[in-house]
């Protein structure tokens, strides 16, 4: 379901140009018209208004993979027409699917047999990943508080409050309290001491972030496992994790093998990851994994029999495409370990030319972290005269989708701006970003200040009142993200 609003109420008709050869009325925007058009109009009229979106290309906005190669493309559209749930029709879509979740439950180091069969399914994306697993929590926490006769009508879960807004999703729409650890200044991830000391008995799972949406940086899973073993030992729990490695799943394998945080760590119990996003496939696609078939509670899979064998099926949806599954599996083995450790690196040395160049300007702070998701979120350092969201307003012009975002609690006073690095946006495009930022600087520079603009309108409106600094960034700050939450902005990151 989409919930849309139309931009002027007023305007009640899509007017054309070039497809008034066609058609000779204005086509109504809320009813649908009465005869049909030809479809030669359609198409201009379509792909005119299309034309007003932004580039994909350039929207650094987000994670999600915006570059496929050709021979990929071609498969998607071939299969374009396909419902991935008439498994009995496309066995071998289905026969795909099971091979991405074993090749990625292998790939984060489940607990498997060189033969076994992995425990997981392909989504919609991470948010319905992680409203499964999180579902997945709930029913066995809630199983195992009856079996011991207590209630079992108050779970919570425990994040950091830099959780992706599908944690706020999956708790409103399931009846999940989310406990959330504060941020503060400085530290942008969840502290896995802190996350230890609020879970209680009540508390289905904690969720560790592999690579924070605000920031990139990943959360110490290794630490927080350890704390959370060490505290089970002590109360008799079995409190698990979760590990939202929806953007960090397909960089950490291939950047950081080193790095625990998967299902080396024992308390790892379901990971997910979007396909969508270092998966390098187009949106639609994300993964889910259970460390073993004890973790997914078995009065949650419906079984679907189909040319004689069992299928069995965990997700919200029905219906659905079979392209992106098909566009995984592509990726997975023409790419294989070497080519994705080549395409991560890469984005990993684009982060670095970019954030050298910002540092040299002089005039940020770097918030994202060397090791983490390849990206760079940074802040200005002197907000006395302008701040990040004209700099993001500016940016606009040359092209650029750069967001602006305050942090959550406890660190709503920071602004950043955030550049991600795909796969497709090269060294050539890092270095004319950094120029054209330097070009935003230096406009700044001679444009009036804002903060001292709104400062004259009050004084020649109200008494004068002297603010401090402190009072003015305040309500600078206030100000900006009023206007923000209008635009509905929060979304444009994802
Ligand atoms: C993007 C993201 C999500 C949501 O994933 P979708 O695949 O867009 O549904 C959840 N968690 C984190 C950490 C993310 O970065």
């Amino acid at each position: 379901m989409v919930l849309s609003k139309t931009v002027s109420q007023s305007d009640v008709s899509v007017h054309s140009t070039f497809a008034s050869r066609y058609v000779k009325h204005s086509l109504p925007r809320f009813k649908m018209g009465e005869n049909s058009i030809p479809k030669e109009a359609a198409y201009q009229i379509i792909n005119d208004e299309l034309m007003l979106d932004g580039n994909p290309r350039l929207n650094l906005a987000s994670f999600v993979t915006t570059w496929m190669e050709p021979e990929c493309d071609k498969l998607v559209m071939a299969s374009i027409n396909k419902n991935y749930v008439d498994m009995d029709e496309y066995p071998v879509t289905t026969e795909l699917q099971n091979r991405c979740v074993n090749i990625i439950a292998h790939l984060f180091n489940a607990p498997l047999e060189e033969e076994e069969t992995a425990v997981g399914v392909g989504t919609v994306g991470s948010s319905e990943a992680i409203m499964l697993a999180g579902l997945a929590f709930k029913r066995k926490w809630q199983n195992k508080m009856k079996a011991l006769g207590k209630p079992y009508d108050k779970p919570n879960i425990v994040t950091g409050a830099n959780v992706q807004v599908c944690w706020e999703k999956f708790a409103r729409y399931f009846e999940v309290e989310l406990k959330e650890v504060k941020l503060q200044e400085g530290y942008y991830v969840m502290n896995p001491d802190k996350a230890v000391e609020m879970v209680d008995e009540n508390t289905i799972c904690v969720a560790a972030i592999l690579g924070s949406t605000l920031n990139g940086e990943f959360e110490d899973v290794k630490r927080l496992n350890d704390l959370l073993v060490e505290k089970n030992k002590e109360t008799g729990w079995d409190t698990p994790i979760h590990v939202d490695a929806a953007s960090g799943g397909f960089i950490a394998p291939f950047l950081y093998p080193e790095l625990e945080w998967d299902f080396r760590l024992p308390l790892v119990k379901s990971i997910n990851v979007s396909g969508h996003k270092y998966g390098l496939v187009y949106a639609g696609i994300g993964w889910v994994v259970w460390r073993t078939k004890d973790d997914l509670p078995d009065e949650l899979i419906f079984h679907i029999n189909y040319l004689g064998t069992d299928q069995p099926t965990f997700t919200l949806n029905f219906s659905k495409g079979s392209s992106q599954i098909i566009a995984q599996y592509y990726q997975l083995i023409r790419l294989g370990y070497e080519g994705y450790r080549n395409i991560m690196e890469n984005c990993q040395e684009n982060a670095k030319v970019l954030k050298d160049g910002l540092e040299k300007t002089g005039k940020f702070t770097i918030v994202s972290k060397d090791e983490g998701v390849p990206l760079v979120a940074f802040s200005l350092k002197d907000h006395s005269r302008h701040n990040e969201f004209e700099i993001s307003e500016m940016l606009r012009r040359f092209g650029w989708i750069v967001p602006a975002y305050t942090m959550p609690a406890d660190a709503q006073h920071i602004t950043v701006l955030r550049v991600v690095v795909r796969e497709d946006f090269s060294r050539t495009l890092a270095e004319r970003l950094v120029a054209d930022i330097e070009k935003v600087l230096h406009e700044l520079d001679t444009l009036p200040s804002r903060v001292t603009e709104k400062l004259k309108v009050e004084e020649e409106h109200h008494e004068v009142v002297k603010k401090t600094a402190i009072e003015v960034q305040k309500e600078i700050t206030a100000a900006w993200r009023k206007m923000v939450a209008d635009r509905k902005k929060t979304s444009a990151i994802c």
